[in-house]
């Protein structure tokens, strides 16, 4: 398992933390002060690249449905409504998977 060193902003002892704790806080061995661990968790870059993903891709998607629903162009809406609901699932799994 990779570690971090972290510095006590109080007392400067100096200690490692498993890379899991990036982003959290953890105590210090020496003076027991909460010290935030340096850098964005992994699940936030994780919740950050699902929601984008589904932002650039999924939601043009739905809004292409339901113009070409509006146009009478049902084979590309059940197409891209399709792919649309797809990706609406993987994000929810992504969600619910973690
Ligand atoms: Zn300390």
């Amino acid at each position: 398992m990779e570690m971090l060193s972290i510095t006590c902003k109080q007392c400067q002892t100096v200690w490692e933390v498993p890379k899991s704790k990036k982003g959290g806080q953890v105590n210090c061995p020496s003076c027991g002060l909460a010290n935030e661990v340096p850098g964005a968790s992994d699940a936030g870059w994780f919740y950050g690249l699902a929601f984008g993903g589904y932002a650039l891709v999924g939601l043009p998607l739905g809004v292409m449905t339901v113009i070409c629903m509006l146009n009478g162009a049902f084979g590309t809406a059940i197409c891209s409504g399709s792919a649309f609901a797809v990706l609406t699932i993987v994000l929810l799994f992504i969600l619910l998977g973690s």
